[in-house]
């Protein structure tokens, strides 16, 4: 740790504009052109990462491996040749693709693309249903969509993953639960970023997302402090995977809370236990702070529900909440018991209250964030 002092900390859109000092001339060769991926534009510039040969395998296969440590029934679930782990995507920048993955028995990963059109969401029902499914994995907006899809689909049958694998955005509990309920599996959380892979992964205690140490550091940078391995602030991250385009103390971008402990599951070391990620924790109102954690316990009660929302800040009085009504549901009751649960909890604060389709609040792709 002592020698990542000497380095200085560096955000996105200063590597991006000195993208040639992070890029490895040993690895300049044109048929890598293809190794890039391009982290998620939700926040500001996107960054196209780019990968030598193993470090991209490893990216891709290793990081599947990894999860079979913590998912017992994966190994067994996986059939060699076949499809059955699902990547679930709503970006229309995605494209269908299978992948043979040598490090789970030589099945096929099989990455399909929601939210295209009605049609093809029916398609995608159907083909998960009718297939054996080890794992299935997306972000969590996406599957809480899936189990709707899948729920308002009709006919025989359901989407019944052995495993369920969570990545790419907040995993909000109220978000977890539907997804649970609905697939019966439990879902496992994942901290991953394109620039890195995967950054921590949950266990079965749920006691947080225990850093992967073996190919990455990570530090937090709290507030005009200097970085250290355990506190509160800005998530910096060393990564010793990739040889071809380097990280070192690269700000990702979340906040986040990182102690070190013993954990149940035989994890010794860091453990990311607070991830609010991009999120706002308090907004004011008339009569003082409201914290984003309470608005969001009134709006996981709300029946009929919500299905998803996003809460900002609309001047110094008024907190505005966005909300997305749950299809088929009865919108109208929604807002009456909504209005009705948030003054009976905060009484002296005011909120403007605004149903919306789910597209107003998270665009396809993109990363939902409900405390703005
Ligand atoms: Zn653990």
């Amino acid at each position: 740790m002592r020698d990542l002092d000497r380095f200085p900390v560096i955000d996105r859109t200063e590597h991006d504009e000195r993208r040639p000092d992070f890029l490895s001339t040993s690895f300049d060769d044109p048929r890598l052109e293809a190794l890039k991926i391009s982290t998620n534009g939700t926040h500001g510039a996107s960054l196209r990462v780019a990968w030598d040969l193993p470090s991209f395998f490893d990216l891709n296969h290793a990081s599947y491996l990894r999860l079979s440590t913590v998912l017992p029934t994966l190994f067994p679930s996986v059939v060699a040749g076949e499809p059955t782990v699902f990547v679930i995507s709503d970006s229309p920048r995605d494209v269908r693709a299978s992948i043979v993955m040598p490090s789970l028995s030589g099945t096929v990963l099989r990455k399909l693309v929601s939210g295209r059109d009605g049609a093809t969401d029916a398609a995608l029902v159907t083909h998960l249903r009718r297939s054996r499914v080890a794992l299935l994995h997306g972000k969590p907006s996406v599957l809480v969509n899936l189990a709707g899809l899948d729920q308002s689909h009709g006919g025989a049958g359901r989407i019944a993953p052995a495993n369920i694998v969570c990545s790419g955005e907040n995993l909000y509990p109220d978000d977890r639960a539907r997804i649970e309920a609905w697939f019966g599996c439990p879902v496992l959380n994942a901290y991953v970023a394109s620039e890195t892979g995967m950054i921590g992964l949950e266990c079965e205690q749920r006691a947080g997302l225990h850093v992967v140490t073996d190919h990455l550091t990570v530090e937090v940078a709290p507030d005009d402090e200097p970085p250290r391995a355990t506190g509160t602030g800005q998530v910096l991250v060393t990564n010793a995977l990739n040889w071809r385009h380097v990280f070192v103390r690269y700000r990702v971008g979340d906040r986040a809370t990182v102690t070190s402990d013993r954990c149940d599951c035989g994890h010794e070391g860091q453990t990311v236990v607070a991830l609010p990620g991009r999120e706002r924790a308090a907004y004011r109102s008339g009569a003082g702070a409201v914290a984003a954690d309470d608005i969001g316990t009134v709006i996981a009660a709300v029946e009929p529900p919500v299905r998803q929302y996003q809460v900002t800040q609309a001047d110094d009085h008024r907190i505005a909440i966005r909300w997305v009504p749950e299809p088929g549901g009865a919108p109208e009751l929604t807002a009456g018991a909504l209005a009705t649960a948030l003054h009976r909890r905060f009484p002296a604060a005011t909120f403007d209250l605004c149903p919306v389709g789910a597209a107003a609040i998270n665009s396809p792709g993109g990363k939902l964030r409900r405390f703005l």
